[in-house]
């Protein structure tokens, strides 16, 4: 049971309008394209706001503060998820951006999957990478992987850590043991797998690992990028500005080494100090309940859908085991948009419709038109569950009680 959320969240009883005119508690079932933020998160945005400054800019006491708010940040990230002694903790704007600045100092071939999310597939896609198709199950992909990195070299073999379309996960530790077989490093793209499980470098032989903290409970603007320092040292400065730099004439420019060399320009020191607490808060999670309260309600709703049999519920692989909660749908002869319309606006529901930024993917799944998705995070209950079986339900038997139109790509009732 899920009766209760594992945290308090912002917005968690917020009352949103119905067409209908009526007020309904607002059913967040988003959390993977934006989890809430902690409450803890938004009190700590508070108490940073006073202060903030531009970081390592001379003795000026705001802009000494947040430089101690901003480097103890780095600390409480690496310390987080196992980062090994030297290893850099770079600070960028999200995924998407820590997935590009590893793309630009990567001496050599990547090897990635096709079920990956465009973040971790286009950056790769421009650099001539090579794609390994997904097999039916994670034991002959992983076979596909490994005759991959033994039919040629490549410097790094990057995955996803958990599938944003399905929630599926991937053997983290068993994928770092066939890439460093060959000498090749393993990137984790961890943008829907830190928010839902641990994740420690070195437990699990993770060379680079990326990850957004809007998806992890803390409000949009900083992102990281942790991992081995000599080809972040090596590489070209992915920013290029006030900062990165030792010394500068027209002529020859010095750069520096560490994390500063790829984040010129003013960071964004409130986001970076959201993101840090926010992971404070998740260390202090038990894993285990953290766990089966994600588990618990994935299930319910898997369970829920099974008794409608127009709906169906999409994975990639037939051996996975340990999916987080995020939920892929379709729903026979239902078109995505109108459904995600419907339960927003008659129940206040919020799903995500679309193709995920997973082209590839959906197109392995077999999925051609847009599907839904439902996900979950610590301030889910299983309530929410419920409400979105019983809204799909009422969707089935009576369809919209009012009537949407699609007007300009929006739908207008
Ligand atoms: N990878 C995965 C698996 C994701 O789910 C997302 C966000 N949907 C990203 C990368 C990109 O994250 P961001 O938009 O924060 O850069």
């Amino acid at each position: 049971m899920s009766d209760c959320p594992l945290l308090p969240v912002v917005g968690g009883d917020l009352l949103v309008p119905t067409v209908m005119g009526s007020e309904v508690r607002y059913t967040n079932l988003d959390y993977a394209a934006s989890a809430p933020a902690l409450e803890v998160v938004a009190e700590h945005v508070v108490r940073v706001l006073p202060l903030y400054a531009s970081v390592h800019r001379g003795a000026g006491y705001a802009s000494q503060v947040s430089t101690s708010v901003y480097e103890s940040a780095r600390v409480i990230v690496g310390d987080f998820v196992g980062a090994r002694p030297g290893d850099e903790v770079i600070f960028t704007r999200n995924t998407t951006d820590s997935l590009n600045l590893l793309a630009s100092i990567v001496p050599g071939e990547t090897v990635f999957l096709d079920i990956e999310h465009h973040a971790n597939l286009l950056p790769w896609v421009e650099k001539g990478g090579r794609v390994v198709v997904s097999a039916d199950t994670i034991e002959q992909t992983l076979l596909r992987v490994d005759e991959e990195l033994a039919r040629r070299p490549a410097a790094l073999l990057t995955v996803t850590g958990a599938s944003n379309v399905t929630g599926e996960t991937l053997p983290l530790r068993q994928l770092a043991n066939i890439a460093h077989r060959y000498g090749t490093r393993l990137a984790v793209d961890a943008a829907q797998l830190l928010p839902h499980r641990r994740v420690n470098l070195q437990l699990q032989g993770i060379d680079y690992l990326a990850f957004s903290g809007h998806k992890a409970y803390a409000p949009f603007g900083a992102g990281v990028l942790v991992g081995r320092t000599d080809w972040l040292d090596a590489g070209p400065a992915y920013l290029r500005g006030g900062g990165a730099v030792t010394s500068v004439s027209v002529e020859k420019t010095e750069w520096r080494t560490g994390p500063s060399r790829h984040e010129a320009g003013s960071p964004n020191v409130v986001g970076v100090a959201a993101l840090a607490r926010a992971i404070q808060a998740l260390d202090q999670l038990d894993e285990t309940e953290w766990t089966a309260h994600e588990a618990g309600l994935r299930q319910r709703l898997v369970d829920g859908f099974d008794q409608l049999p127009e709906v169906r519920v999409h994975r990639i692989f037939s051996d996975s085991t340990d999916p987080v909660g995020v939920v892929s749908f379709t729903v026979d002869g239902v078109d995505s948009r109108l459904l995600a319309t419907y339960l927003s606006a008659e129940w206040g529901i919020g799903v995500r419709d679309g193709k995920f930024c997973a082209h590839p993917l959906l197109r392995r799944l077999g999925i051609t038109e847009p599907a839904l998705r439902a996900s979950f995070g610590l301030g889910s209950t299983d309530l929410d569950a419920d409400r979105l079986i019983e809204a799909v339900t009422a969707f089935l038997r009576v369809g919209p009680t009012w009537n949407y139109d699609l007007v300009d790509g929006h739908w207008e009732v």
